[in-house]
């Protein structure tokens, strides 16, 4: 007991690891599966995600089972330090979606002796570093770059393509305008687009 108490407190430590890959890569997955793990060791657990529409309830449920975690939406990252007092570690999804503050928050907790969690997508549907993402990953102690599997060849896959015509950066419960391709594939695919829309803005101009 006495041990425990130990290491439980006096030389609790603090870090952070990141899981990172693209959209079908099984992140938050993975997540929940460190989070189960430490819930199982009777550690006080909780994972955070950033509001970013209605779609979120309240407070939501991961998972169904005896050892279920609880899913908050923030519309801060600052948030996540009110909230996260007298928890010993924290899961925090989607973390691409979330302000640059995001880093110091982390850096925060881990320095307050938490164990932090973070899951997110690296890059964006054109390639590109996501948000806070590269940040965090030069931050943190321990990095996991999961993959998803190419749907065009069946190679690892770390690019999410949108196939849909949006071009905003958020695209929110649109699961369906990705899908998962190699750096291969996603290269032939993305110069594809392109020259289609170099063409038909030709094909506009020509009209005018
Ligand atoms: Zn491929």
């Amino acid at each position: 007991m006495f041990l425990e108490k130990l290491v439980n407190q006096n030389t609790r430590k603090g870090w952070i690891e990141v899981i990172c890959g693209s959209m079908f890569s099984g992140k938050t997955e993975e997540l929940i599966r460190r989070l189960k793990r430490a819930k199982f060791a009777q550690l006080k657990v909780e994972i955070f995600k950033p509001q970013i529409d209605n779609r979120y309830h309240e407070e939501e449920v991961v998972s169904h089972d005896r050892n279920s975690i609880s899913s908050t939406p923030v519309p801060a990252s600052s948030n996540i330090l009110l909230l996260a007092n007298d928890i010993d570690v924290v899961g925090i999804d989607e973390a691409q979606f979330f302000d640059d503050e995001i880093v110091n928050v982390c850096n925060q907790l881990a320095r307050q002796g938490v164990r932090v969690v973070v899951a997110g997508l690296d890059m964006d549907f054109m390639g590109k570093p996501f948000g806070p993402m590269p940040a965090l990953l030069a931050t943190a102690e321990y990095i996991t770059k999961v993959h998803a599997i190419c749907v065009e060849c069946g190679d690892l896959a770390q690019h999410s393509y949108r196939f849909s015509e949006n071009e905003d950066l958020v695209l929110v419960g649109e699961q369906e305008s990705y899908k998962p391709l190699c750096r291969k594939c996603f290269s032939s695919k993305y110069d594809e687009k392109e020259m289609l829309k170099i063409s038909k803005s030709k094909d506009e101009i020509d009209e005018l």
